[in-house]
């Protein structure tokens, strides 16, 4: 259940409505956004990708994934109908990270082990949902980065829906850290088979606010219904739910 409030724009006194746990609201009237508990100007950057497709491109986009690929059945295509389409602005923090990792670990596939040491470099524009209960999968989506502009509400269709983040800058770069370390002990774990010690050095830049659009599509096949995510501004498809196909062999 979620209860739906309201504050006035403090730039066109327009009704800003935001649920509970969200953090920062945009007007959708001016596209003024503030931090909801202050009710002060967002003052960060704001920026946004554009979503370039219609609702009939994206379920073509959508029909040509399913066309493609060997995994998925034959009659994929044909045989499935496409039941919801939502064009969403889903809200992301972008944190630079430039960040070095030092590990010591012990080898242990090589008889006898040995013990070695090695560094990690690696410069991140680290992608952070602000939304806290979704299951976007954030890692597999390569944000188009080179098409950010700043945020424009005019820019958004009248039928798509836009969040807002449930995350504050500062929550968000906590999270960037704590993800990028978790990467970096993963990339460790290539190279030992068992970390002694590991020590990070993390430099974090200024985090964006960036709303991307995300098309969210639903399709049904054989009475099962399965879900795809498609990128509003390159038409990729970013995660998309293929039906187990059965081998009959008589
Ligand atoms: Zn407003």
């Amino acid at each position: 259940m979620s209860i739906v409030q309201e504050i006035r724009c403090s730039n066109c006194s327009a009704p800003i409505s935001f649920k509970p746990g969200e953090m920062i609201a945009t007007c959708q009237y001016c596209g003024f956004t503030c931090v909801i508990e202050t009710r002060e100007p967002f003052t960060l950057e704001h920026s946004m990708i554009l979503n370039e497709y219609t609702s009939e491109q994206a379920e073509g986009l959508v029909r040509s994934w399913m066309r493609s690929g060997f995994l998925k059945p034959q009659d994929l295509a044909s045989s499935s109908r496409i039941v919801e389409k939502n064009l969403v602005y889903l809200p992301f923090w972008v944190v630079p990270v430039m960040a070095t990792s030092k590990y010591r670990g012990v080898l242990e596939r090589v008889a006898p082990p040995v013990v070695k040491q090695g560094e990690i470099n690696k410069n991140y524009d680290w992608l952070v949902l602000a939304r806290k209960a979704s299951p976007f999968p954030t890692r597999e989506y390569d944000v188009p980065l080179e098409g950010k502009i700043p945020y424009d509400f005019r820019k958004i269709q009248d039928f798509a829906q836009t969040l807002n983040s449930e995350m504050t800058r500062a929550e968000a770069v906590k999270t960037a850290r704590q993800q990028v370390q978790a990467h970096h002990r993963f990339l460790a774990k290539q190279e030992v088979d068992r970390i002694i010690e590991i020590e990070n050095e993390f430099s974090m830049g200024e985090a964006v606010y960036l709303h991307a659009p995300l098309w969210f599509v639903v399709y049904e096949y054989k009475q099962e219904r399965y879900n795809v995510i498609l990128d509003g501004a390159t038409g990729m498809v970013i995660k998309g739910d293929i039906p187990a196909t059965r081998f009959d062999l008589f």
